[in-house]
């Protein structure tokens, strides 16, 4: 399937929709989540247009790839989280639960996050 130029993230890094921008750089750009499920829920897209996460390891150049990894570690050091810790996670397809379909690495901090998936 075809990369979606208008879902919401293209929209957000083409400048058409309002940002609260938390860290950008050439490679990345960061932002709260609309609807956090932490008390830290930082949202970490790719500049590079890439539905998820095997589509941009396929095709983005390592120095994107690299680049884009390094935000992400960037944005939890600047938040200060790094001693506490924190969690990334990256939704993949239905099975995932990916809504959005920009590659995105959520970053949930601020208390202790408890099991990993939902046991329900
Ligand atoms: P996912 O289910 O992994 O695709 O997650 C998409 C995330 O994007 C959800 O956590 C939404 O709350 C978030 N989201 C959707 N629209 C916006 C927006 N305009 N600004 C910030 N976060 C958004």
């Amino acid at each position: 399937m075809a990369y979606d130029e208008n879902n919401i993230f293209a929209k957000m890094l083409r400048g058409e929709i309002p940002v609260k921008k938390i860290y950008e750089d050439e490679y990345a750009l960061a932002f709260p989540d609309i609807n956090p499920q932490a008390p830290v829920h930082v949202l970490v897209i790719p500049k590079f247009k890439a539905r998820n996460f095997p589509e941009f390891v396929q095709n983005a150049t390592n120095e994107q790839i690299a680049g884009f990894m390094k935000a992400v570690a960037t944005v939890a050091a600047q938040l200060g989280l790094q001693e506490d810790g924190y969690r990334i996670l990256s939704n993949i397809g239905k099975n995932g639960g990916q809504e959005v379909p920009h590659l995105h690495i959520h970053l949930f901090a601020g208390k202790v996050l408890g099991p990993m998936l939902c046991k329900k």
